[in-house]
């Protein structure tokens, strides 16, 4: 029998043999979840010991994090804005850094018992509308994505909100759907040029869908329909919000203008990469 103290030990030495910089935050935070216990459980846990099948559990998760498995993917859920979302590898794990869009959501829009109508373009897990919706309770969303198996995971999630009556997740195409009768656009489309392929981790580009990350015409395609289907379909006064990848924020923002939006911000992420744009259709 083996006792947490040593499963620990021998998880962050099999991690870091692997080159995981995190090892024993990581080795800690799959045992956690095995032993279902919080931050300071596991403090006072140290001497408990595993049951066959934890260790059997845990020793598989180490597998699997050994060959670059995403944590999220391992545990299947992920920590957005105020909730864990389900996931697992057919969407793109929440990332800290578009949580911007709900601050910049909610900086934009103070009065959070507003009706409004949301739409998120490329829903994947449907972080950002679940999370909006659930700051904006008087609001109604619709997340859009043209994956199925990304949908059912939406569906999932859709728990996560009290009164998701006023929550629905369609299976269609992002770039054509029409928009217009919405007040608030958020869309964190694909946007990594496919050249940068081999500058990124093993973790991103093994395991999440590729459809959820890479665009064409160097990382620029999705902006360039949406932002035209947008303007085709619109109403004055909505406001749009777009996730950009680095140095994408002049090229966005120019398509915003010559598709007669009007720039209202451009916020940075904590590295001070410019992260979020805010638009309004005039
Ligand atoms: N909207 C989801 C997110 O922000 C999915 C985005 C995507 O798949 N590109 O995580």
């Amino acid at each position: 029998m083996i006792a947490v103290r040593e499963a620990l030990s021998i998880g962050r030495e099999q991690l870091t043999k692997k080159g995981v910089i995190n090892s024993l935050f990581e080795a800690k935070l799959l045992i956690k979840n095995i032993l279902k216990v919080s931050d300071e459980d596991l403090i006072f846990t140290s001497e408990v010991f595993l049951s066959e099948s934890q260790f059997k559990t845990f020793q598989s998760f180490l597998e699997r994090r050994k060959k670059s498995e995403p944590i999220a993917y391992i545990l299947n859920k992920k920590e957005f804005w105020k909730d864990y979302f389900y996931v697992n590898n057919s969407t793109l794990i929440p990332r800290p850094d578009s949580e911007i869009i709900i601050e910049m959501v909610l900086n934009l829009i103070p009065n959070k018992d507003k009706k409004l109508k949301f739409v998120d373009l490329g829903t994947g897990s449907g972080c950002l509308i679940i999370s909006l919706l659930k700051e904006y309770k008087y609001s109604d969303g619709v997340g859009i994505d043209n994956s199925k198996e990304a949908i059912k995971v939406a569906e999932k999630n859709k728990n996560i909100l009290t009164n998701n009556g006023r929550l629905s997740f369609k299976l269609a195409d992002f770039v054509t759907f029409n928009t217009t009768e919405f007040d608030v656009i958020v869309c964190n489309p694909p946007y990594v040029n496919k050249n940068d392929i081999k500058n990124m981790q093993k973790d991103v580009t093994c395991y999440e869908p590729h459809q959820a990350i890479f665009a064409d015409e160097e990382g620029f395609i999705y902006y360039k329909k949406i932002i035209r289907n947008l303007n085709n379909n619109h109403k004055c006064g909505q406001k749009v919000l777009f996730e950009i990848g680095l140095g994408q924020a002049e090229v966005v923002t120019n398509m915003l203008k010559s598709n007669d939006f009007r720039l209202i911000h451009v916020k940075d992420d904590i590295a001070g990469i410019p992260r979020c744009i805010v638009a309004e259709k005039i």
